[in-house]
C-alpha cells in the first residue's frame, strides 16, 4: 500500500495524524468500513468494540483523540491517561487497519460552528452533572463521522446516554452510518472497565465494586418480579451510599431516556454515577 504523507506504517497498522492524510488512506479503501472512536488508554472494553468491528467489516478504523471540548473546567483533561504506543500495538494485534490520531489543531478551528445536545435528553443525568459535555461529544463524533465515512460505527452501552444521543444525532441529521451498540465489558470482580479505573487505589477499587453490585442486585430484584423503581433505587442506594464519596445519581429510564416509575423488560436502563475519591465512575445495566 502507498502511504499518505505524515503517516507511518507500524507493521500491519497505518497511523495517521491529520485529516488530509486520513482522506488519502480512506480513498484507497473499498468495502465496508467499521469505525471505533476512542480517547485511547485502550482496555478490554475498547477491544470488545474493535473485535466486533473487525468481524463485521472489511476495514477497521480506530480513532484515538482525547477530545478537549467534552471535558469541563476542573475535570481530568490534563491527567487523562495517554498510552499511544501501547494503544497502537493493541490495535495492530486486534487487526485494525488504520489508527487515526489527529492533533487538536488539525481537528478544531477558532470560533467554529457548534452542535448542541437536545434540550431534554441532553441535559438530564450526565448532561445535568456535566453541563456542556454532550455538546463536545456530539461535535467530535460529527467531525469524525464526516472524516471517516464509516459504514458501521461501534459504541459501548457503558456510555448509555452518549449512545442514545449519538443515535439521535444520526437520525436528526440523516447521517449515513449504522450505530452498533456493544455490550459492557467488566473485570472478573464486576467493575465496568474504564480508562479512569487506573486512578483507583486498592481501597477505592474495592469501594467502586459497590456500583456493579448494586446494579446486579437491581437485576435480581427484577428477576423476582419487583418492578417498582422506588424500591429498586432504595436498595441500590443502600448498597452504594456507604462506599462512595459522592453520589451523582441513581436513575431508571426507558431506552429513550425518559424517567420511568416501573421497570419494563427489554425497555429499561438502570444507571449509576458516583465519585470514589476524586474519580468519577459510571455504570449501568440494560434490562
Ligand atoms: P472512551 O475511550 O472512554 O471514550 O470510550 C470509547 C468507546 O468505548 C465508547 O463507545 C465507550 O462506550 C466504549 N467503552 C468504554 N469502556 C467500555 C466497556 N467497559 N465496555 C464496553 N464499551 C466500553
Amino acid at each position: 500500500m502507498i502511504l499518505p504523507k505524515n503517516s507511518q506504517k507500524v507493521e500491519a497498522v497505518i497511523v495517521v495524524n491529520d485529516y488530509k492524510s486520513f482522506k488519502e488512506a480512506r480513498e484507497k479503501l473499498s468495502g465496508s468500513v467499521g469505525f471505533v472512536p476512542t480517547m485511547g488508554a485502550l482496555h478490554e472494553g475498547h477491544i470488545g468494540l474493535i473485535k466486533r468491528a473487525v468481524d463485521e467489516n472489511e476495514t477497521v478504523v480506530v480513532s484515538i483523540f482525547v477530545n478537549p471540548t467534552q471535558f469541563l473546567e476542573g475535570e481530568d483533561l490534563d491527567k487523562y491517561p495517554k498510552k499511544d504506543l501501547a494503544d497502537i500495538e493493541i490495535c495492530k494485534r486486534a487487526g485494525v487497519d488504520i489508527v487515526f490520531m489527529p492533533t487538536i489543531d488539525s481537528i478544531y478551528s477558532k470560533d467554529e460552528l457548534k452542535i448542541e445536545a437536545p434540550k431534554i435528553r441532553g441535559f438530564i443525568l450526565e448532561g445535568a452533572k456535566r453541563s456542556g459535555h454532550f455538546d463536545g461529544v456530539l461535535q467530535i463524533v460529527m467531525k469524525l463521522f464526516n472524516i471517516v465515512s464509516p459504514t458501521n460505527s461501534y459504541f459501548g452501552k457503558k456510555d448509555a446516554q452518549q449512545l442514545a444521543l449519538i443515535t439521535q444525532m444520526k437520525n436528526d441529521y440523516f447521517l449515513d452510518t449504522n450505530i452498533v451498540p456493544c455490550e459492557i465489558v467488566r473485570d472478573s470482580s464486576g467493575l465496568a472497565l474504564s480508562s479512569r479505573n487506573v486512578y483507583l487505589d486498592t481501597q477505592e477499587y474495592k469501594r467502586a465494586l459497590s456500583l456493579s453490585r448494586a446494579l446486579k442486585e437491581a437485576s435480581l430484584m427484577i428477576g423476582n418480579k419487583e418492578f417498582s423503581v422506588d424500591k429498586i433505587e432504595d436498595t441500590m442506594y443502600e448498597i452504594v451510599e456507604p462506599n462512595i464519596d459522592k453520589l451523582d445519581y441513581i436513575a431508571v429510564v426507558d431506552r429513550e431516556f425518559n424517567m420511568v416509575d416501573e421497570v419494563e423488560i427489554n425497555n429499561t436502563i438502570i444507571l449509576v454515577a458516583a465519585f470514589i475519591g476524586t474519580t468519577r465512575l459510571i455504570d449501568n445495566i440494560w434490562i
